[in-house]
């Protein structure tokens, strides 16, 4: 942790203070070049920092190099890109045309910073989680108070080294620490709260937020279902769940949380599946290509749905193992609602593989349980598929792949209810770090026509508009 003077709670008033003193001041200044400008030094800072990011995060949770490249670097790099090549067309102001009632005038809608930001973020991407959404406050003439996660010291360290060296704390700065941390910044008056991490701390988030009524934006987790359907292509179908679950050590929001298989191609999935896993990760399970779980308390908790599940009758099927902080590639069936793992969110190497003879069962257990973070479904059937889609509800839908929504710049990034309120990445991020200002202007108004006093002509007018309306 770098030197920071203080209590927690004087550090964040500090910081705070120093931010919201500026803010008028800023929406003067901080146009479009200079918005473009702190693009630009997160950008440098993240450049020369590249071998310390890597080796902050193998420090954190043993994340192969590849991965942190992948999962890390590039996620932020890409909003970077997007921001800057965008950022002008996002500023500009939309304008509506004038409607019956406003003939006469002329309409904008002016997004604009919304103030002084608190980004609080999560330990499973500690870099990407906390410096992307950033992006998006600074693209959007914000400052920004950033807390990383404490589960993520080195990360958390560098963060705050970076953020000091490129901005002014006027404009960016890190206030380091755990649930004190949170804390003490969630009693100041923000204008706006970017959270992620888990629904639990979300309520507590928002709740903190109702207070002073800053707006938020929440980026929850939760159990995202997969579904293969009896048409779908296995091969592919495993190559890409591997992927999902087991990067980063099955600890990502959106990785599938559980897979639902038609019965009729259940045993050839879970070869397929083993097969992959056996190519991504060899057979010991111990591979270097595989993240460990982020802390001792965090392997035991997964260690203990797992022994949870299996004294209620799960069967293991592959895996189990765990050798230090580092969990194998683990594939589990034959689950019951009594177990843990069937309602809490794994976060980890384990993958329940469930039978299904009839669709209609499993999309009644997804609306039967909170709104899901994601949902994949792997079927080459495309009206099935559209059809699960349309009877259920989730942040995203992955179709035939997982994870790859997050990387697509274009589309919202975010939850649903109990998986998230709001949502992330490209233009939606910079909404979600905009109030977007209607203003509205006479050039000549009809609108008097009607006022008082209520003559007979009046009269006769209003109800000619009413009549139009119908
Ligand atoms: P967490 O909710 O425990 O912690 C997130 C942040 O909140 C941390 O910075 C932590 O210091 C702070 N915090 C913890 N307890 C707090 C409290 N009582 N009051 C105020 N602040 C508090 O989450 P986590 O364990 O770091 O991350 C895992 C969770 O995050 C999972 O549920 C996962 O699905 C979710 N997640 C969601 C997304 C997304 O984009 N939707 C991304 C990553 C993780």
């Amino acid at each position: 942790m770098i030197d920071q003077p203080g209590t927690t709670a004087q550090r964040a008033a500090t910081a705070f203070a120093a931010q919201a003193a500026g803010t008028a001041a800023r929406r003067m200044s901080f146009g479009v070049a200079e918005r473009r400008g702190a693009l630009d030094r997160l950008a440098e800072a993240i450049r020369r920092n590249e071998a310390a990011v890597v080796a902050a995060l193998a420090t954190d949770f043993g994340k192969p190099e590849a991965e942190v490249i992948l999962t890390e670097l590039l996620p932020v790099m890409q909003e970077l890109r997007h921001a800057r090549r965008n950022l002008r067309r996002w500023m500009r102001p939309r304008r509506p045309l004038p409607t019956l009632a406003t003939l006469g005038t002329s309409a904008r809608i002016r997004p604009e910073a919304r103030g002084v930001c608190l980004i609080i973020a999560p330990w499973n991407y500690p870099f990407s989680l906390c410096l992307g959404p950033l992006v998006s406050a600074l693209a959007a003439g914000n400052s920004a108070i950033l807390k990383p996660s404490e589960m993520t010291p080195a990360t958390s360290a560098l963060i705050a080294r970076m953020m000091g060296e490129a901005f002014s704390p006027d404009l960016v700065t890190v206030v380091e620490g755990g649930v004190e941390a949170s804390e003490a910044l969630l009693a100041l008056p923000f204008d706006h709260i970017f959270f992620t991490g888990s629904p639990a701390v979300g309520s507590i988030v928002m709740a903190a937020a109702a207070k002073t009524l800053a707006s938020v934006t929440l980026e929850l987790g939760g159990k995202s279902p997969t579904i293969v359907g009896s048409q779908a292509d296995l091969t592919q179908a495993a190559k890409w769940i591997t992927f999902g679950k087991f990067a980063n050590a099955g600890q990502t929001c959106i990785a599938p949380d559980h897979v639902f298989v038609h019965r009729s191609v259940k045993d050839d999935f879970t070869a397929a599946l083993r097969l992959r896993i056996a190519k991504s990760y060899g057979e010991a399970g111990a591979s270097p290509h595989l993240a460990q779980i982020v802390s001792d308390r965090h392997a035991e908790r997964l260690s203990g749905l797992l022994s949870d599940a299996l004294s209620k009758g799960a069967q293991l099927t592959l895996g189990g193992e765990m050798q230090g902080r580092r969990m194998a590639p683990t594939l589990i069936e034959a689950l019951t609602p009594e177990m843990r793992i069937s309602s809490e969110e794994i976060f980890g190497p384990i993958l329940p593989v469930i039978a299904y003879d009839d669709i209609a069962e499993v999309i009644a257990k997804i609306n039967a349980g909170p709104k899901p973070l994601a949902l994949y479904v792997f079927d080459k059937d495309r009206a099935g598929t559209e059809r699960i889609i349309a009877a259920t509800s989730s942040g995203s839908v992955g179709v035939n792949l997982t994870v790859a929504q997050f990387t697509h710049t274009g589309l919202p990034f975010g939850g649903v209810n109990h998986s998230g309120i709001g949502a992330a990445h490209g233009e939606y991020g910079f909404r979600a770090f905009s109030h977007e200002r209607a203003i509205l202007t006479n050039h000549g108004s009809a609108l008097p026509l009607v006022f008082p006093p209520y003559t007979a002509r009046v009269k006769r007018l209003i109800g000619l508009v009413k009549r139009f309306l119908g």
